[in-house]
């Protein structure tokens, strides 16, 4: 397939006007004009809608097939989000910070503050911004929220470190660093969880925050996490909870009811967006009271008439962190997620999730290496080892899986599982779905044993075969592919 620029013909148009029978109302001034001419691709409306129609077809979406990529929670998301987002099109994100706009803006308004209150329900927390845009934007708002608790109680320079598992996502000790901190990283133990007398031994008065996932990355609740949490407040570090998996346990635990005082959601996980291809997204920080002074602004408050009102001038704020108020699209569709599901249907969700996850693991666990063989929670995470003894790699059966009609589980993550496959089935995928990627999975593994080179092959039926991706990394170079 070729650029759209490959198929540039000078002079052909998509449009044309007609030459306008009305005089032209004033020039625009030089300095505004261009030097020179875009330089776009200059095609007819034909050209253009067959080309991006025919990428969009190489495209894989929850949409078109089962999509079983863990930690990410690919869901189906539901049309009728995409309409109540389309609902709010006409307004300009900035119209509740012009004069009078607040007046204006009390239903905009009234939708964040309630979707705020509503998350605040489901994660235990006292108060919800949701300004960041992303789970890890979220990762680092909290602990900026944290280091701010810290600082005004005269603790920012003591305390210099962030305690991680090693099971976590890349994101958290990221946005710790970012932050200013040093990471400490506890090890997993045969358990599958944080080795809690190694996590006792990091424990000290310099310790700033733990930051954890629950259910973690191996999908396994962790039973000590209250434990853990107090551990944590004997020293005065607080307690962050990584949101990514809380369709798993969303409507049964509150993390703030097990002693979590700042966390992020990923309302395009667990709430209701399409992701994927790095956005849209939205990482809400739910906090417990003490951290409410620190929230970014401006915030939406309630005066005592129940109008909403826009905080500006709170001394002790961390600022604000996304423009407008984050991104509203994404919240209308969480907000009609939540509304749509009710509280026993976001019980269901994770019930849901929970049981399909644990049907698959059941299913294959014959076929893969299952390191933490245990009742897992909404994603299951195997091991290619068994397969390796054949010289079949886990991004084999990834790529096998291509073939098959599957976007491929993740792969390589967690670290600490060698040769990791990690299937998130999440809640919306039907029990013939699921026993047809069973099949493909023990397929993969047949055909691990009878003719590896075929996985080596994989995948025969795409555009494109296998990248060297660390090129492909290195040297972004957008050539025509096939
Ligand atoms: C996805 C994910 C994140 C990061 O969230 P983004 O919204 O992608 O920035 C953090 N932790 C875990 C466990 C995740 O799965």
């Amino acid at each position: 397939m070729h650029l759209i620029y490959e198929q540039s013909t000078p002079g052909r148009r998509g449009v044309r006007l007609p030459a306008s029978d009305v005089p032209a109302a004033s020039a625009l001034p030089d300095t505004l004009l261009r030097a020179e001419k875009a330089g776009l691709a200059e095609v007819s409306e034909l050209d253009l809608v067959r080309h991006f129609t025919n990428l969009s077809r190489r495209n894989f979406s929850v949409d078109t097939n089962f999509y079983p990529l863990g930690s990410c929670t690919m869901k189906y998301n539901a049309k009728v989000l995409e309409n109540s987002a389309a609902l709010f099109t006409p307004f300009h994100p900035m119209t509740a910070l012009l004069p009078g706009g607040v007046d204006f803006c009390q239903g905009t308004l009234g939708m964040l503050y309630d979707l705020g209150q509503l998350l605040a329900d489901i994660t235990g927390m006292d108060e919800v911004t949701t300004q960041p845009l992303a789970g890890a934007h979220g990762e680092m708002t909290g602990i900026m929220l944290i280091a701010a608790y810290h600082a005004a109680k005269g603790n920012r320079a003591k305390k210099k470190y962030v305690v991680v598992p090693d099971s976590s996502h890349g994101t958290n000790p990221a946005s710790a660093a970012i932050a200013g901190y040093e990471i400490i990283t506890v090890p997993t133990a045969p358990y599958g969880d944080m080795d809690l007398e190694l996590f006792k031994a990091a424990m000290s008065d310099e310790v700033a925050a733990v930051m954890m996932t629950c259910p973690n990355t191996l999908g396994l609740f962790n039973p000590h996490i209250k434990e853990i949490s107090d551990i944590a407040h004997s020293f005065d570090a607080l307690m962050y909870y990584d949101g990514a998996n809380l369709n798993a346990i969303m409507g049964k635990v509150k993390p703030g009811d097990v002693g979590f005082d700042v966390m992020h959601v990923n309302l395009h996980k667990t709430f209701g967006t399409p992701h994927g291809g790095g956005g849209p997204g939205s990482g809400p920080v739910g906090v417990k009271r003490a951290l409410i002074p620190f929230l970014p602004q401006p915030r939406i408050v309630m005066d005592g008439d129940g109008k909403l009102q826009l905080e500006t001038a709170n001394p002790g704020t961390i600022g604000r962190t996304a423009n407008f108020f984050g991104n509203f699209g994404v919240m209308v569709r969480a907000y009609a997620y939540i509304i749509m599901l009710g509280r026993e249907g976001l019980i269901q969700v994770s019930e849901q999730a929970v049981l399909n996850a644990n049907y698959i693991k059941e299913k294959l666990k014959g076929h893969y290496d299952l390191p933490y063989d245990m009742t897992c929670m909404h994603e299951v995470v195997f091991s290619a080892s068994r397969q390796l003894e054949h010289g079949v790699h886990a991004i084999d059966i990834a790529k096998f899986l291509i073939d098959k009609g599957y976007h491929p589980p993740t792969v390589y993550f967690p670290m600490i599982v060698k040769e990791a496959i990690m299937i998130e089935p999440t809640e919306t995928e039907s029990k013939a779905t699921m026993d047809a990627f069973i099949e493909a999975m023990i397929e993969a593994a047949r055909t691990a044993e009878s003719s590896p080179q075929a996985l080596h092959d994989a995948p025969l039926t795409m555009p494109i075969s296998r990248l060297d991706e660390t090129k492909a990394a290195r040297e972004q170079n957008v050539c025509h592919i096939g």
